[in-house]
């Protein structure tokens, strides 16, 4: 296991390296919904810091949004037997994406705006230069095949990201993980996990659906996620169809030179 969490550590200091997730003087709202994901990306950001050169805070924070069933004291507890300062904030965006949430339909995309509105809001308040979230490099690859199957763009999720209005740093450190290293160490070190009872009763079916159909790959191309995750960092932008960027990436020479190519090849060939 130490070897896992070691893995998963250096994975962790590489996506900081390559994005500039953690720099000095930062102070990082880490975002702990009292998930695996949460705990485990709480956990490496404390050994990181024990021995990044570097001084940089961790404030953990959890909003209590009223979910049914969820225990907002079991992180509180946890917190305080790991003599770590947080914060616990509550605010009932239950109620309000029960309420416009029709039967059937899907929860999280609601529920996950209305908590970045508040995470938002609160680093500022708290002084956080930046907010690090628990996303993965599995929902990453997700979210990139559910964007191309059902929204028709190419886009996945950003290690680290300006928000719209420029005053708020979102970071993840966990870009770089494998879900299913997370889920074991999570379970190795018994983290005080809860899931969550709504999305379980409102499940994202798109998102089950490209789950499984990775999966199913997976049967086939042993390294599917691997290969998925790699084409996230080795984008050929003069391979695409945008239009919009012929000009900002010079896509006009790079087609001359294509040009070129073809032409030379088909005199070879004839
Ligand atoms: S899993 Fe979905 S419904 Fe549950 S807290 Fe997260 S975003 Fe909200």
């Amino acid at each position: 296991m130490e070897l896992l969490e070691r893995r998963l550590l250096t994975k962790v200091a590489r996506a900081s390296q390559d994005w500039a997730m953690l720099e000095a003087g930062d102070r990082v709202l880490v975002a702990m919904s009292g998930g695996k994901d949460s705990f485990v990306m709480f956990h490496l950001l404390r050994a990181l810091q024990r021995r990044t050169p570097f001084p940089f805070e961790l404030l953990p924070v959890h909003l209590d949004q009223h979910q049914p069933g969820f225990d907002s004291g079991v992180l509180a507890r946890w917190f305080e037997a790991e003599g770590v300062a947080h914060r616990i904030l509550s605010v009932d965006t239950y109620s309000i994406v029960a309420a416009h949430t029709p039967p059937g339909k899907p929860a999280c995309s609601m529920c996950s705006r209305l908590r970045r509105g508040i995470l938002y809001s609160a680093a500022l308040e708290l002084g956080c230069t930046k907010i690090a979230l628990g996303h993965h490099r599995d929902d990453a690859i997700e979210t990139l095949l559910l964007n191309q199957l059902y929204a028709g763009q190419l886009k996945a999720m950003p290690p680290r990201l300006r928000s719209d209005d420029g005053r708020n740093v979102v970071i993840r450190p966990l870009a770089y993980c494998a879900e299913a290293d997370i889920a074991a160490l999570a379970t190795h070190l018994a983290f005080p996990t809860q899931p969550c009872t709504v999305c379980s009763q409102q499940p994202d079916l798109k998102r089950a659906r490209v789950k499984a159909l990775i999966d199913a790959l997976g049967d086939e191309i042993p390294h599917v996620r691997s290969s998925l995750f790699a084409a996230l960092g080795n984008v050929r932008a003069t391979h695409l169809f945008d239009t919009s960027l012929r000009e900002a990436l010079d896509l006009d020479a790079v087609r001359a030179d294509d040009d070129t190519a073809a032409a030379l090849g088909a005199s070879c060939s004839s």
